[in-house]
C-alpha cells in the first residue's frame, strides 16, 4: 500500500484537474471523497485543519440508530442509519464494535410507571424491528439484580428492572482517519490537510473549483463540482458561493466528561433520564474510564473553538447523580470535550434537541453542493448510489476504480485496511489514534488523556485540563 504524502498531494491539487473537490475533512466529507474515488472519480479534499478536527472527533462515539429519534418520528432516519451501522461493523470490525445498552426501569416514589415501562419495551420492538435486530441480537427485559451486575452503582432502591438492547461503538477520529486513508490509499484521492479554502472559482456561472491557502501559498485547485462538507461552517463556505443563500445552521453545542471507570464500574453503556428534563444522557465505558454525556444547547460562540462551561459540567453531573448512589463530583472529573452538531435552524422548535439528525443535500444555482446533518453517516455515501449528486454533476470520465465498470457503477464496498499509511499528513496532530489499527480498543499511551494519548489534540478538543476546579 503506498504511503500518504502530503507534500506531494499539495502538487497535485495544483497542477490536476479533479472530477471533484470536497471541502471539509471530518466524516462527511471523507465519506464522500471515498464514494466518489471508489467510482472511479478523480477526487480531492482539503481541509482547513486536521483531519477530524472538527465535531467528528467531538461526539458521543456511537454508531446508532438514534432510539431517541423514534419518539420524534424519524422512522427512516433510524432505518437508514441502523442499515449504515451493519455496513460499518461489517467494513470496519477493527473499528466498530458491538455494545450493549441498559436502559433502567426507574421508580418514582416505589411505583414502577407500568405505562412508562410499557412505553419502552414497545419502544425498543420499534426499534429492533427498524433494523436493530441486524445486529443478531433482540433486546430483553432484565431483573434488577442483572441490571445491578452491569452498574452496581446504581441506586438499588429506585430500579425496577432494566431492559438491554444493542448499539454499536467507535472511535470517531480514528473512523474518519480510516476513511479518508482508505480513499487516499486505496483509491487515488487527493487529501491535503492545513489547506483552507478562501474562495471558489467561477467558470461561465458554475463553480469549477475553489481557492485554496495552504503553507503560505496560494492555490486554484480545478473540479467540475466542488462539495462543501464543512459541517457547522457550512454557512461560512456557502457565503463564498454569492448565488447560494445561507443555510441557516443553529449549532447545538453538546459535551461530554470523563471520570475514571471506578467511580461508575459500568461494564456496558447506560441511558438514564434527566430529571425534569425531556432528554436522557448516555453513560459510556471507555478503557479505564466512563464518559457521560451529552447536553444539547443553542451556541452563538466561535464556531472553531467550543468550550465546557461549568454549568454544562453541572448539567450532567446532576443527571446521572440521581441514579447514581456514589453522587459524582466535579473533582472526578478527568477531562471534558465539547462539540457542536450542525444542525438545520427551525424556528418552531425552541429546543435544538427537537430539531431533526437527518442530513440535506442542497445545490446552489452555480453547482456548489452543501452536504449536511446532525448524526455522523461513518459510511453515509456507501454504498454509492447512482444518485449521488456528486455522481451525476461530475460529467468527467474519472479513473476505473476497482471494481467499477463505470462512474454510476455500484463498486464493491471496501473494506477499511486495518494497517496505517504511514503518512503524518493522514494523523490528527500529536495525536496516537492514527497508529496501526489493532482489534481491540489501543491503549491511550499517556494515563493522562484516554482519548488521545501523549498530548491533547483534536480527539479532546484540544483541552485536557486536568481534574476540573469549581471555578
Ligand atoms: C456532542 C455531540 C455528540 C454526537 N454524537 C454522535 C454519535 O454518538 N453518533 C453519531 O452518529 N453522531 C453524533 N454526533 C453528530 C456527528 O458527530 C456529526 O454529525 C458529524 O461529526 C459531522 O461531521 P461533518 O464531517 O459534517 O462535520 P465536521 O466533522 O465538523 O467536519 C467539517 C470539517 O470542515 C472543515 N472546514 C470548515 N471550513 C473549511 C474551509 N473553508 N476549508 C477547508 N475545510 C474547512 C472543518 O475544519 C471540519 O474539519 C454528535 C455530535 C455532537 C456535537
Amino acid at each position: 500500500m503506498a504511503a500518504f504524502d502530503r507534500a506531494e498531494s499539495l502538487q497535485r491539487l495544483a497542477e490536476e484537474r479533479f472530477d471533484l473537490l470536497v471541502i471539509g475533512g471530518g466524516i462527511t466529507g471523507v465519506g464522500v471523497a471515498l464514494d466518489a474515488a471508489s467510482r472511479g472519480l478523480r477526487t480531492a479534499l482539503v481541509e482547513q485543519d486536521d483531519f477530524a478536527s472538527g465535531t467528528s472527533s467531538r461526539s458521543s462515539k456511537l454508531v446508532h440508530g438514534g432510539l431517541r429519534y423514534l419518539q420524534q418520528g424519524e422512522v427512516r432516519l433510524v432505518y437508514e442509519a441502523l442499515a449504515e451501522r451493519q455496513v460499518a461493523l461489517r467494513n470496519a470490525p477493527h473499528l466498530v464494535r458491538p455494545l450493549p445498552f441498559l436502559v433502567p426501569i426507574l421508580t418514582r416514589d416505589g411505583l414502577v410507571g407500568r405505562r412508562l415501562a410499557r412505553a419502552l419495551g414497545g419502544a425498543l420492538w420499534m426499534y429492533d424491528l427498524t433494523g436493530g435486530l441486524r445486529i443478531g441480537k433482540v433486546h430483553r427485559r432484565v431483573s434488577r439484580e442483572a441490571a445491578l451486575a452491569h452498574m452496581p452503582t446504581l441506586r438499588a432502591g429506585r430500579l425496577a428492572g432494566a431492559y438491554l438492547y444493542y448499539d454499536a461503538q467507535a472511535d470517531d477520529a480514528r473512523l474518519t482517519l480510516a476513511v479518508g486513508r482508505t480513499a487516499a490509499v486505496g483509491y487515488g484521492a487527493t487529501l491535503a490537510n492545513h489547506a483552507v479554502v478562501t474562495g471558489l472559482l467561477d467558470d461561465g456561472g458554475r463553480i469549477r473549483g475553489a481557492v485554496v491557502e495552504a503553507d503560505g501559498e496560494r492555490l486554484e485547485v480545478r473540479a467540475e463540482a466542488v462539495v462543501n462538507a464543512s459541517g457547522v461552517w457550512a454557512d461560512e463556505v456557502r457565503a463564498l458561493d454569492e448565488a447560494a443563500e445561507p443555510l441557516h445552521l443553529r449549532p447545538a453545542k453538546g459535551i461530554h466528561v470523563t471520570v475514571p471507570w471506578s467511580k461508575v464500574r459500568n461494564d456496558i453503556a447506560a441511558i438514564v433520564p434527566v430529571p425534569r428534563d425531556r432528554r436522557s444522557i448516555f453513560v459510556v465505558p471507555w478503557d479505564g474510564f466512563t464518559y457521560i454525556g451529552t447536553t444539547d444547547t443553542d451556541y452563538d460562540g466561535p464556531l472553531d473553538d467550543p468550550q465546557c462551561t461549568p454549568e454544562d459540567v453541572d448539567y450532567l453531573l446532576d443527571a446521572v447523580n440521581a441514579a447514581l448512589t456514589e453522587p459524582l463530583h466535579r473533582s472526578d472529573v478527568v477531562g471534558t470535550w465539547a462539540g457542536l452538531r450542525p444542525l438545520l435552524g427551525d424556528c418552531e422548535s425552541e429546543r435544538t434537541a427537537d430539531l431533526s439528525r437527518r442530513h440535506t443535500v442542497v445545490r446552489s444555482p452555480r453547482g456548489l453542493v452543501t452536504v449536511t446533518g446532525g448524526s455522523s453517516p461513518p459510511t453515509a455515501a456507501w454504498p454509492p448510489t447512482p444518485s449521488t449528486p456528486w455522481s451525476s454533476n461530475s460529467g468527467g470520465a474519472g479513473r476505473a476504480a476497482p471494481g467499477a465498470s463505470g462512474s454510476s457503477a455500484r463498486p464493491r464496498p471496501p473494506t477499511l485496511p486495518s494497517t496505517s499509511p504511514g503518512g503524518t499528513a493522514a494523523r490528527p496532530r500529536s495525536c496516537s489514534l492514527s497508529s496501526t489499527p489493532t482489534p481491540r480498543w489501543p491503549r491511550p499511551s499517556c494515563p493522562a488523556c484516554p482519548t488521545c494519548g501523549p498530548r491533547p489534540s483534536t480527539a479532546c478538543g484540544g483541552r485536557w485540563p486536568g481534574p476540573l476546579t469549581t471555578s
